[in-house]
């Protein structure tokens, strides 16, 4: 049966199979390792003498799936008695083993010891997620989490979760047999996906409340439960048994980045997967398109129009107008627009989940460079991602496209307080900037510039430009606004771009399939969906 390490491991026997003492000739016998608020105590069965382990100094060390050596360094202090202490212990079980050390790393945790163990395993009292999360939004976000209604509208996303069902089953070949960690499993549902397919084992990893209702779902579901573990902690921290050949995971936020997950999804990878293992998906493209919507940009700038008042009840709002207009050009919109609002082709920047650093998430930067189809005002940036399921037998893509079925990301604009005017065929150049904030989130820098164009344009000189600071954390979500776009005076009947991609990255990859519908009503379903924070 599968651990809780919330908070009953304080109180907890873990049962062991065999505890044999170094320093003694005694047989070894049955016992129980159980932790008290400064030590680690081992009750053998016979001889009934605890052994104490301060897990301060202590070394506990993995010699096998079930099998763990402790030991604690007598004082050299020559007297007698103060000799060291090693204990081998043995498990029933793999998961009453990975239980274990997690507890001890918990323990080490929580009594916040320094780095002063000579045990490289446990020498962090900090995990490297505590490092750069502020430890409120941390709180925050796993509360989300913890919340059925949340994953449940995760789950009600049927081109997302159907397309995560169809790129599991049609490449079965990556999951029979297999042992597959599930990163942040939420419901556990994507771990019962893998076991379909016929995992050996799936050990779902996740760290909020969520992990108790997950183990309810799975032992509902008994054909599949008696090849799953949940582990309840953060993939940061916790321990497991074995080595996984893939990796499951959907740790995709707005503009695929936001939420800090996928610095998870790269941690996991390092600490989990062989050095051949699978990633799914293995590969993510944030796409990028100049947009130009008329009717959006008024909506914002308008929203500030409350603070232009000189005599709301005889006090004079003006010296915040600026504040408030500023604010709310600092929010991305998160809506579904049409893609006939895209003034160039599109470009995208890919991250390779399966190559990449963790800290090459702390900062992305991107280049920007479009050509304009059309003349007209550009009003911003318009972003989506898709994520690339490389199966041995099915490629299938997940993408989150305008145009494409409505997924529960939506799309993303960066709207620029200042639009600038383009001419068809003028060059498009800017810059886009993210960089990772301790709430989980990304600061986004945007700018756009307009190159001269016509005559003069060899000198190389820059028109217009424009710049906008915005905050992936606080978007406006603006599902409820009405989706029809009369087309511009200059705008064509037929889409202006296709959505299709320039390829301008060294990295070439296939073209996503257009997606499957998977259900009739998954828009309108999805539509009514709440947002991931
Ligand atoms: N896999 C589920 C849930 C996806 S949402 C599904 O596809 O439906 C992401 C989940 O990952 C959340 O439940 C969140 O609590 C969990 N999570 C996020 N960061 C985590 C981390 N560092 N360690 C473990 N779980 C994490």
């Amino acid at each position: 049966m599968a651990d809780s390490l919330g908070q009953n491991w304080k109180n907890r026997d873990f049962t062991l199979s065999s505890v044999s003492d170094l320093s003694s000739s005694d047989v070894s016998s049955p016992g129980i390792a159980r932790f008290t608020s400064d030590a680690l105590q081992i009750h053998p069965e016979s001889p009934q003498i605890p052994l104490n382990f301060d897990l301060r100094t202590a070394q506990i060390l993995k010699l096998g799936p079930v099998q763990s050596l402790c030991i604690t360094e007598g004082s050299d202090d020559g007297k007698s008695g103060s000799y060291s202490t090693g204990v081998n212990i043995q498990f029933k079980n793999e998961e009453d083993c990975a239980a274990f050390h997690s507890a001890v790393q918990q323990w080490i945790k929580e009594n916040n010891v320094q780095g002063n163990l000579p045990n490289g395993t446990l020498t962090t009292s900090k995990s490297k997620f505590d490092e750069k999360i502020e430890p409120s939004s941390a709180k925050m976000y796993f509360h989300y989490y913890g919340q059925l209604l949340h994953q449940q509208n995760m789950l009600q996303d049927y081109v997302r979760t159907g397309t995560y069902y169809a790129a599991v089953i049609e490449n079965r070949a990556d999951f029979t047999g297999r042992v597959v960690v599930d990163v942040g499993a939420g419901s556990g549902i994507l771990s019962l996906f893998a076991a379909q397919a016929g995992a050996k084992h799936v050990y779902a990893v996740e760290a909020s409340e969520m992990a108790e209702y997950a183990r309810k779902l799975i032992a509902g579901n008994p054909k599949l439960a008696q090849r799953i573990t949940v582990i309840k902690g953060r993939v940061e921290d916790v321990e497991l048994p074995e080595k996984a050949d893939i990796l499951i995971s959907e740790p995709m936020g707005t503009l695929l980045v936001n939420e800090r997950m996928l610095e998870s999804y790269v941690i996991a990878r390092d600490r989990f997967l062989t050095p051949t293992g699978k990633m799914f998906p293995g590969v993510g493209r944030i796409h990028m398109a100049p947009f130009t919507d008329e009717y959006l940009f008024i909506e914002i700038a308008n929203k500030a129009l409350f603070w232009q008042q000189q005599n709301y009840y005889g006090v004079d709002l003006t010296p915040l107008h600026g504040t408030a207009f500023q604010g709310y050009f600092s929010q991305p919109v998160v809506d579904a627009f049409d893609p006939r609002l895209l003034i160039a082709p599109p470009m995208f920047h890919v991250l390779d989940f399966g190559k990449m650093k963790e800290e090459e998430l702390y900062e992305i930067d991107i280049p920007l460079k479009f050509i304009a189809s059309v003349g007209t005002r550009v009003h911003g940036l318009a972003c989506w991602f898709d994520v690339l399921f490389n199966g041995s037998t099915v490629q299938r893509w997940l993408t989150t496209a305008p145009g494409s079925p409505t997924t529960h990301w939506y799309q993303l604009r960066c709207v620029l307080s200042q639009p600038i005017y383009v001419m068809a065929g003028q060059e498009i150049t800017g810059r886009l900037h993210l960089i990772a904030h301790n709430a989980q989130s990304y600061t986004i820098y945007l700018t756009l510039s307009a190159k001269m164009w016509g005559p003069g344009a060899e000198q190389g000189g820059i028109l217009q430009t424009s710049s906008c600071k915005l905050d992936l954390k606080e978007p406006y979500y603006r599902m409820s606004q009405p989706q029809a776009y009369p087309l511009a005076q200059d705008q064509q009947t037929q889409p202006l771009v296709q959505t299709q991609d320039i390829h301008i990255q060294s990295q070439e990859l296939e073209e996503p399939e257009i997606m499957q519908q998977l259900s009739p009503n998954s828009c309108a379903q999805i539509d009514s969906l709440m947002q991931k924070i």
